[in-house]
């Protein structure tokens, strides 16, 4: 059993990766970076699912926030086309993969599988 974390400003989007990642984990959810921050540092999840575009604090800030309080972090980046840029940044600041949305199930499954073995 793995404790994640799913960071998405869009409730609906943090109930369909939940109800993609089945019964079997520990589901912890923030709504904006700031929130995904202080939950990783109470929490200690094995694995971060990271929206990009969100209201007060990014993911690309909360990426880095979180990569200086662990640098074993592991964060998987949720992406949107057109993100290119941003995605580059967040691999350099120590992001393990990233999902482009909209996702299917198996896309999401497998980047978490290659990283938590
Ligand atoms: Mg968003």
């Amino acid at each position: 059993m793995a404790k994640i974390l799913i960071v998405d400003d869009a409730e609906f989007l943090r109930v369909r990766i939940s109800k993609m990642l089945g019964g079997g984990n520990e589901i912890i959810e923030a709504d904006n970076g700031a929130r995904a921050v202080e939950r990783y540092k109470d929490a200690h999840p094995d694995l971060v699912l990271m929206d990009i575009t969100m209201p007060e604090m990014d993911g690309l800030t909360a990426l880095k926030e979180i990569r200086a309080f662990d640098p074993k972090a592991r964060v998987i980046m949720l992406t949107a086309l057109g993100q290119e840029s941003v995605v580059l940044e967040a691999v350099k600041s120590g992001a393990r993969d990233f999902i482009v949305k909209p996702f299917e199930r198996e896309r999401v499954l497998n980047a978490i599988n290659k990283i938590l073995g």
